[in-house]
């Protein structure tokens, strides 16, 4: 296993569309264990590929308290939203590629996602809460979005240039 460089913005694929994975072999089993790797040892509590600078539909996710609790570690390849929940949750969000920016970002409280697993089954789960939040973030990624794209934008902007302002 080895530990991966995370891409930080304005990197541009960051904010490309990712391309579906074909079959789930040694190579995208190794990227699974690299990118939970990486994400335990940022720490994280997801990763997707495009983050590592692949730009293919594979996310990571663990939203154990690494400290207390034994990890869980979920690896989706090609994950899909199936259904979203109407009731709505606002959490507060931050991205290991926007290091030290965090706001609260609204989205469905609950999801179901269909995904493959590392064995190449396809699964489907339920998620709430914090997971469902993780899960989302994670699938945006996969489409060039991030959290701060969900903001104003006006609040953006704030964000982007303390941001900018942080790393000059
Ligand atoms: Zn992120």
């Amino acid at each position: 296993m080895s530990l991966l460089p995370i891409l930080t913005i304005p990197d541009t694929r960051l904010k490309t569309k990712c391309k579906p994975l074909a079959n789930v072999d040694g190579r995208v089993v190794g990227l699974m264990d690299d990118m939970l790797e990486t994400m335990y040892k940022a720490p994280g509590i997801g990763l997707a590929a495009p983050q590592i600078g692949l730009l293919e539909r594979l996310i990571v996710v663990d939203v154990t308290d690494q400290r207390t609790e034994k990890p869980d570690p979920i690896a989706m390849v090609n994950p899909e939203l199936i259904w979203t929940s109407d009731e709505l949750a606002v959490t507060q969000e931050g991205c290991l590629s926007i290091p030290e920016i965090y706001a609260d970002v609204t989205r469905p409280k609950m999801v179901r996602v269909r995904y493959v697993d590392r064995a190449g089954e396809v699964r489907e789960m339920d998620a709430d809460g914090l997971l469902a939040t993780c899960i989302q973030h994670e699938i945006d990624h996969l489409n060039g979005v991030l959290f701060i794209d969900h903001l104003s934008s006006l609040k953006r902007n704030m964000i982007l240039r303390k941001y900018n302002k942080a790393r000059k």
